[in-house]
């Protein structure tokens, strides 16, 4: 029997109003409940938003370095909890253990990172037109603000609206994704030992439509932090937009890695391959995309097959080189999208075919896949495939590389792997994204540097992570004073 686990709402952990629960079970091995959590409501939204009001003005009040106390304990917890919370990590979404143990310690870093700036946060002072007149600026929190959470990185991108979130004297609404809710669950668990008062951080598990709709929606919400895909992401903003809230969305990639001829194979294929198949492809900003030089094509697709077949698939307990897809209707969307590449053209180098047999036969497994042959206007070229799935695609010259990784919707994450300084710099200033890198994968973020998308992968209001995350929640007030 798996542990039923419930909402957090002013202080308490307890059940929804209608007593509803839904299943989540291991990716690797679907015999394996992981656990049970709360089916809510809007009941359940209106009551986590009650409590996040009434406890708004004390919060706003608690100096930034007392609550900064409170996220550095937090963030000790967690670190207590680390092991444990990596195997739990692994069990509910499917990661090898080495991804997880990683995104744990970025969770744990991100805690950390936010209780020192909590002391930081402050305003301006400006020279003022007149005498005797002072002139400054100081930042205010939002008030009540709604997090909406997708289960790729099921731990740190909660932490990392939560933390910035707190920090800035917020009070909160977080709804996690129903494929994997333990992670921030778990966090509120070192919130609560750590000491958050009672109503500062609730957490509501449920559907998108009965308890994230809600939390865009609702009057009493005042700003709204979403990751997750570019469909949900619009209806989410445009929602949010009704009373003129602050939001800010960040959505899909269809991600470029531009590969020119300077470049050393071993390390294009290192720099793609770790891009495309890390995660299972399951990162908004993995390599979707290998732009590739005619002069090095040949070479390139054979590299990155091998590469490919190399790749060791199974249960991320084990640790292998590439876990399960986080459930079946990713893999069958993978598998469509497989489906459709070959219906246009493309070329299947490596892999295409769901892994069946032995331990494959109890998780949603795929092999890592490469297609080469890959025209712009394809829609394995133009969609977001969010599995291992890498396709090739040939230009002449480095401008046409460049027009090629523009011609997408998205505008996530690039890459250029290049020996070359002056195409390095160009590609710097031409690419359409948010995030430029020179000879490094696609994947992979520091923590207190702007992140965020161009294009429809962003609302493109503000970004998240370091200081940008503090803006996003905090209000500027100008403030004058004559003497
Ligand atoms: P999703 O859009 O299906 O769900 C995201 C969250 O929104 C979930 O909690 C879901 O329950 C909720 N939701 C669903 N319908 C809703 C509604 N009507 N109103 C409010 N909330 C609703 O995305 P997903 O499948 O969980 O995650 C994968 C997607 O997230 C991919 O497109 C990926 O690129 C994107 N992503 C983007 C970033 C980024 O920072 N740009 C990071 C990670 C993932």
């Amino acid at each position: 029997m798996a542990t039923e686990y419930g909402n957090y709402i002013d202080g308490q952990w307890v059940g929804s109003e209608n007593g509803d629960t839904f299943e989540v079970r291991n990716p690797a091995n679907t015999d394996e409940l992981v656990g049970r959590y709360q089916a809510s409501t809007q009941d359940d939204v209106e009551a986590a938003i009650n409590a996040a009001s009434a406890a708004q003005d004390d919060w706003a009040e608690t100096p930034g370095p007392s609550r900064g106390q409170i996220l550095r304990e937090a963030g000790d917890q967690l670190k207590a909890r680390k092991d444990d919370t990596t195997e739990t990590l692994v069990r509910e979404e499917g990661k090898t253990r080495s991804e997880a143990a990683g995104e744990v310690q970025r969770a744990i870093d991100i805690f950390h990172y936010y209780a020192e700036k909590a002391r930081d946060i402050g305003g301006t002072s400006k020279a003022s037109s007149a005498t005797r007149k002072e002139l400054r600026t100081k930042r205010e929190p939002l008030g009540v603000v709604g997090l909406i959470t997708p289960w790729n990185y099921p731990i740190a991108i909660p932490a990392w609206k939560l933390a910035p979130a707190l920090a800035t004297g917020n009070t909160l609404i977080i709804k996690p994704a129903s494929e994997a809710p333990n992670m921030t669950r778990i966090i509120f668990e070192c919130l609560d030992d750590a000491g958050l008062p009672d109503g500062v951080a609730n957490f509501v598990t449920g559907s998108g439509n009965e308890v994230g709709a809600p939390l865009s929606a609702h009057n009493d919400i005042d700003g709204v932090s979403f990751t997750g895909s570019t469909s949900v992401g619009t209806a989410v903003a445009q929602s949010a937009a009704d009373d003129l809230k602050r939001v800010q969305c960040e959505m899909g990639g269809k991600n470029p890695t531009v590969v020119m001829p300077s470049a050393d194979i071993n390390e294009a294929v290192d720099i793609v391959g770790v891009g495309a198949f890390g995660t299972t492809g399951q990162s908004c900003t993995a390599c979707s995309r290998a732009i590739v030089h005619e002069d090095i094509y040949h070479d390139f697709v054979n590299a990155i097959s091998n590469y490919a077949e190399s790749l060791e698939v199974g249960a991320g307990i084990d640790n292998p080189d590439m876990g399960p897809h986080i459930s079946e209707s990713e893999l069958n969307s993978t598998l469509q999208y497989v489906d459709l590449a070959r219906e246009g053209g493309a070329t299947l180098q490596a892999g295409g075919t769901e892994l069946n047999g032995g331990e494959f036969d109890d998780g949603h497994y795929v092999e890592p896949t490469v297609f080469s042959d890959v025209e712009s206007a394809m829609r394995i070229a133009q969609e977001e495939v969010f599995g291992p799935v890498l396709s090739i695609l040939k230009v002449s010259d480095f401008e046409e590389a460049v027009k090629v990784a523009n011609d997408v919707e998205f505008g996530l994450s690039a890459s250029i792997v290049t020996q070359d300084i002056t195409e390095a710099n160009r590609f710097i200033d031409d690419i359409e994204s948010g995030v430029a890198k020179v000879n490094e994968k696609t994947t992979g973020l520091e923590l207190h540097v702007p992140f965020g998308g161009y294009k429809n992968s962003s609302t493109n209001t503000y970004r998240e992570q370091g200081d940008a995350a503090i803006d996003f929640f905090t209000s500027t007030k100008t403030i004058y004073t004559n003497y």
